[in-house]
């Protein structure tokens, strides 16, 4: 008898999860099989330290075939070019096809440069940290500027749902510039859709805007919120400030001799405009099992899922999906999976919780927000030296877990130390 397969569309940090969790859920019940673009794994919270020569890109990807064949888990690095869910299969870049039964699409963002004219390392003016790619180019970016030093601009568009990893690299920036004395050559900026320092598309978390803004003040980096990027040029970056009544309270003209600017997400060209399949900017729809409600067999985790945005604000802002929430969709969809594969129900529901480990090279932010939408039952934040170091262990263990095929959830535990950790006063 032949056994149903279940494809998994991305091995990012949630698609190669999802591969080993649901691998371990179903075991001999049904075939387990990836569908990736490349080979390598690319753990992208290191992408900021990639960009100051902190990591080398080796150091952060692992190559995932081996790692899937011990694993007993089908692999191809052939990208897919379309979804097809009324077949059944995907259509991949290679002009072959995967059928399947089950679908798990974990394909992350498109990053929407082209939204903003002069955006991104591709044609454009500012640099990004969103893919190791960027990483290596503002790397190259970083040296050339470091020999001739001038302004910096940091920060989010508009739309832009991922902030937590501008201020990490804005700090970041400054840590290491201190490092190569040459800080006081740079004036720096924070160019922000958030209607105020710390919100991170959250509405902030315990005292985020208290924490953030005082440690923009002790480094000196100067802020502009409810910021609406018109333009980037060369060396230039045009930028409106909205009021809370959406006219346009000032205008800036920024000039910059290096800027990494986060751009605004959208869903990947694989799936974009499937009816029934994404809502208008292409991120799947999903019911609270993480099921498709117009394909059932189609589930999906990660940054590629439809999550409407907080509440209204000046700027558009979305609301970011990090490795927590990440890790809980790929758990609910594992038991799911499992559940319907003995003829039950889905039940199985992800907990939609944040925690991160925001670091500044020599310190950082840490934040857990249960739920990640206020009003909360835990919404806790705090910052210290340790947060560095956590985030270097907790880095060196997730690639490790993914080198070993390894499934077993990490974040809630993660959430019950620090939890623990600040009942003792870190
Ligand atoms: P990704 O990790 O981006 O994976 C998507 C995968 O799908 C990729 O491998 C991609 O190649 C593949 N793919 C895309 N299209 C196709 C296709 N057509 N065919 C086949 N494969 C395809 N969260 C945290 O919790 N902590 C952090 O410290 C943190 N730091 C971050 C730093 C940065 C710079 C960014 C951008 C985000 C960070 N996040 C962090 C947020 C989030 O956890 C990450 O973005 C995470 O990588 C999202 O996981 P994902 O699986 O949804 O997407």
């Amino acid at each position: 008898m032949t056994k149903p397969i279940i494809a998994i569309l991305g091995a990012g940090l949630g698609g190669a999860l999802a591969a080993f969790e649901i691998k371990e859920a179903v075991g001999s019940m049904a075939e387990v099989t990836v569908v990736s673009q490349g080979d390598a794994f690319q753990f992208v919270p290191s992408n900021p330290w990639v960009a100051v020569h902190w990591r080398a890109r080796e150091a952060v990807e692992v190559n995932l075939p081996p790692v899937m064949a011990k694993k007993g888990i089908g692999f191809t690095g052939a990208g897919a070019r379309r979804v097809h869910p009324s077949e059944n299969r995907i259509e991949l870049n290679d002009g072959g096809s995967v059928s399947y039964d089950y679908l798990v699409i974990a394909t992350g963002p498109e990053l929407a440069f082209d939204e903003i004219e002069g955006l991104g390392p591709n044609g454009g003016y500012t640099q990004s940290i969103c893919h190791v790619d960027h990483a290596e180019q503002t790397a190259i970016a970083f040296d050339a500027f470091v020999q001739n030093p001038g302004p910096i601009i940091v920060g989010a568009v508009q739309g832009a749902s991922c902030f937590g990893p501008a201020y990490e690299f804005a700090m970041i920036l400054d840590t290491e510039l201190r490092r190569r004395k040459i800080r006081d050559r740079v004036p720096m900026t924070f160019v922000t859709a958030e209607p105020y320092i710390g919100h991170l598309g959250l509405d902030g978390v315990g005292d985020t805007k208290g924490l953030l803004e005082s440690e923009m003040r002790n480094r000196h980096i100067k802020w502009i919120t409810n910021a609406k990027v018109v333009k980037a040029g060369p060396g230039m970056l045009d930028v409106d400030e909205i009021a809370e009544d959406g006219s346009v309270k000032a205008h800036h003209e920024l000039p910059f001799a290096l800027s990494m600017m986060l751009p605004a997400f959208r869903g990947v060209e694989a799936v974009r405009g499937i009816e029934g399949l994404t809502n208008p900017r292409g991120f799947i729809l999903a019911d609270k099992h993480q099921r498709n409600p117009t394909f059932p067999n189609v589930f999906s985790l990660g940054v590629c899922v439809a999550i409407p945005p907080m509440g209204k604000t000046p700027v558009p802002v979305g609301v970011p999906k990090t490795g927590f929430m990440i890790e809980s969709m790929v758990t609910a969809i594992a038991r799911n999976l499992r559940d319907l594969l003995d003829g039950k129900d889905p039940i199985h529901e992800g907990a939609w919780n944040a925690i991160c480990l925001a670091d500044f090279g020599d310190g950082g932010v840490a934040f857990i927000a249960q739920p990640q939408i206020p009003p909360r039952n835990v919404s806790w934040s705090a910052e210290g030296r340790w947060v560095h170091l956590a985030k270097v262990g907790f880095e060196k263990y997730f690639i490790g877990k993914i080198k070993r095929g390894e499934s077993a959830p990490f974040y809630e535990k993660m959430a019950l130390d620090l939890i623990g950790a600040k009942k003792l006063k870190v």
